[in-house]
C-alpha cells in the first residue's frame, strides 16, 4: 500500500446499497477513482476523474499549460529559431513552435508531473517539421545533445561577454584529460 488515503468526505450520486450512506470517500485504484462508503467501506462505484473533480491529465492539458510567458521566454531562449536545425521559420515555411524534450505522452505515461513535464529545462524551440518529427517520441539523444551544446554556447557567449576578461581565456584542455 502507498498510503492511508485521505478521506475527504464525498457526496455519493447514489446512496450506498448496503448502509444507505450518502457520504463516501474517493480513494484511487489504478488510474481510477473509486468512490467507498464512508461508513461500510463497499465499494460503490467508479467515477470519471470529471465527476470527482479531479484534473484529467492529457496530452492537450499538458501542453495548455504553458502560458504565453513561458512560450516567450523558450523562444528568446533559442533565439528564435529551431533548437535542433537552426531554422528560422518565416511566412509560408511556418510559424516556431515550443515543443517537449520528453513529450507529453512519454511523461504521462511515466507519471511526471506537469510541472516537469513543462519545465523550461524540458521545453525547446522548435520548426514545425522538427516539431512534428518530434511528435509522441523521445527527442533522440543526438539531437539533444547539439540543442544542450547550442545553449551551453549561448549561455556562455551571453555571460563571457559582458564580464570575465580571464574566464574563457587560456587553455581548457588539462580539464579534459582522463
Ligand atoms: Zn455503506
Ligand atoms: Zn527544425
Amino acid at each position: 500500500m502507498i498510503g492511508i488515503p485521505t478521506r475527504e468526505p464525498y457526496t455519493m450520486r447514489a446512496p450506498c446499497p448496503s448502509c444507505g450512506c450518502t457520504v463516501g470517500y474517493v480513494t484511487e485504484r489504478g488510474a481510477q477513482d473509486v468512490v467507498r462508503c464512508m461508513s461500510c467501506d463497499r465499494h460503490c462505484y467508479n467515477a470519471p476523474r470529471t465527476e470527482t473533480g479531479k484534473a484529467v491529465r492529457t496530452v492537450q492539458t499538458v501542453h495548455e499549460a504553458i502560458k504565453p510567458k513561458q512560450r516567450a521566454r523558450i523562444l528568446l531562449r533559442g533565439g528564435f529559431k529551431c533548437e535542433c536545425c537552426g531554422k528560422v521559420p518565416r511566412g509560408s515555411q511556418g510559424e516556431l513552435h515550443v515543443g517537449h524534450v520528453v513529450s507529453v505522452k512519454r511523461g504521462l505515461e511515466l507519471g511526471i508531473s506537469d510541472a516537469e513535464i513543462n519545465d523550461d529545462e524540458n521545453l525547446i524551440a522548435a520548426c514545425s517539421e522538427c516539431n512534428l518529427g518530434l511528435g509522441a517520441e523521445v527527442i533522440p539523444v543526438r539531437a539533444l545533445v547539439s540543442v544542450l551544446m547550442a545553449r551551453l554556447r549561448g549561455h556562455a557567449s551571453a555571460t563571457g561577454a559582458s564580464s570575465g576578461p580571464t574566464a574563457s581565456s587560456g587553455s581548457n584542455k588539462e580539464s579534459f584529460q582522463p
